[in-house]
């Protein structure tokens, strides 16, 4: 999937990251080797001189076409046919967007309006908390976060894993109405761009990422459905090069045209491999780890560029709340990256904060209430959609579910809920471990 998500040279470093020389010379003989045997076959005669060589050579056939049926479903073709089916389940989503925007023009009633302000997602990349001081890293990787947990505004959950571990798959349920827990089909699923722009909100989607290439994605969807798209990754489409690093997007949304009424959603690169070419020569601080240690400036970087970005908007009048989370985690600790097919729960873990100002939590003392108490509740990031919803107050029941909403005190706190990998993998089992 994420070979098919994207173009070639994001690709080509995904198979770079995965395979060593040897593995690639192997894959180059083992290839060279079926070419061979192939030639070699074509010279193979057949002779039939008896009725007994003719009936060996039809059971062979016959033993070979039963061993083909019998054993066509195996770990390898499972990842085409899987593979196939997530493709054909993102086509449709992508069909089925002028039937989604007549629904919600149909189901938004006259109050589903939202509270009015500035509400900006933030969505980091490829960050585990584990890495991270505020979360109890032993090295100093996020000195402001640190700070910003005396403050009363900032709110740190301790306990958000991923809903699955590669960008594409886990965003497309983190801002849709779709999650692990409902039984809704993908592509009648409204997103949070839709939603918002329904209920009246100018919405904005910055992203430093590579657009994505000619498959598309249901996140490059979601992303143009928004009034306002900035892409500050100018190489798009034939490179992995980003010219800039995430502050550029800070920049960016400085220039933007406000209104009192938005909603801002930032992709970063956050913290996604190569570590090392995701921060400035001056965040160059640890070195002694090699990899982990560039994932660690990486992270120091991210902390900065949070500080930055809440010390702009907190400057602006009609600025009342921003969320943080990370799409999935990334297993540094154990020298992997983040892939389902080698999932340990590290791949999952995720960051999440959200920060409300002081004018927010005095017109909404219950949601703040609410969230304050939710810092140590399980929350899975396919609930992002549900607990953004919340935040902005648009609660339509055609979409909407309170139990999948942080900020509700109808929340399912229950452990034994809570999945990750799109469902197969229990939560439990990390925490009972
Ligand atoms: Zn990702």
């Amino acid at each position: 999937m994420a070979i098919l998500q994207t173009n070639f040279a994001e690709a080509l470093g995904y198979v770079k990251d995965r395979t060593g020389i040897a593995a690639l010379l192997l894959a180059a003989a083992y290839v060279l080797t079926i070419v061979y045997v192939g030639k070699l076959s074509s010279k193979i005669e057949v002779k039939c001189t008896s009725w007994r060589s003719a009936v060996g050579i039809v059971i062979f056939l016959a033993l070979n076409i039963v061993l083909m049926i019998r054993t066509g479903d195996n770990f390898v073709t499972s990842i085409f046919k899987e593979t196939r089916n997530y493709q054909a389940n993102y086509e449709e989503y992508m069909k089925q967007k002028e039937s989604r925007n007549q629904y919600l023009a149909d189901i938004m009633l006259a109050n589903d309006t939202g509270k009015p302000g500035i509400y900006i997602l933030v969505i980091g990349e490829s960050q585990n908390p584990t890495r991270m001081s505020a979360y109890g890293y032993k090295l100093n990787t996020t000195p402001w976060l640190n700070s910003m947990k005396s403050d009363d505004n900032m709110l740190l959950f301790q306990h958000a894993y991923a809903c699955q571990v590669q960008t594409v798959p886990a965003l497309t349920y983190a801002l849709t109405a779709k999650n692990q827990y409902n039984s809704l089909d993908l592509k009648k699923a409204v997103s949070l761009i839709d939603v918002a722009k329904a209920a009246g909100y100018q919405t904005v989607w910055l992203s430093n990422q590579v657009r994505f290439g000619s498959w598309g994605t249901p996140v490059t969807v979601i992303a143009e459905e928004a009034d306002e798209k900035i892409w500050t990754n100018s190489h798009q489409g034939n490179t992995l090069d980003t010219e800039y690093y995430d502050g550029e997007l800070i920049n960016r949304l400085q220039n933007i045209k406000r209104s009192d009424k938005m909603l801002i959603v930032m992709h970063l690169m956050g913290n996604h491999i190569s570590y090392h070419s995701c921060y400035p020569a001056e965040f160059e601080k640890f070195k002694k780890e090699g990899k982990r240690s560039e994932y660690d400036n990486s992270i120091l970087y991210n902390d900065h560029v949070m500080e930055l970005l809440l010390n702009m908007v907190s400057a602006w009048k009609d600025f009342k709340g921003l969320v943080y989370f990370s799409d999935h985690g990334e297993a540094v600790n154990y020298g992997k990256s983040h892939n389902p097919d080698t999932f340990i729960f590290d791949m999952a873990y995720i960051p999440m904060y959200i920060y409300l100002t002081p004018d927010y939590r005095k017109e909404n003392p219950e949601i703040f209430r609410n969230l304050h108490a939710a810092r140590d509740n399980y929350f899975t990031n396919d609930l992002i959609f549900n607990t953004v919803l919340g935040i902005m107050g648009i609660q339509n029941d055609y979409f909407y579910e309170p139990e999948n909403d942080l900020t509700s005190v109808k929340y399912n706190s229950d452990l034994n809920r809570f999945m990750t990998l799109y469902g197969k993998k229990h939560v439990s089992e990390d925490v009972i471990k």
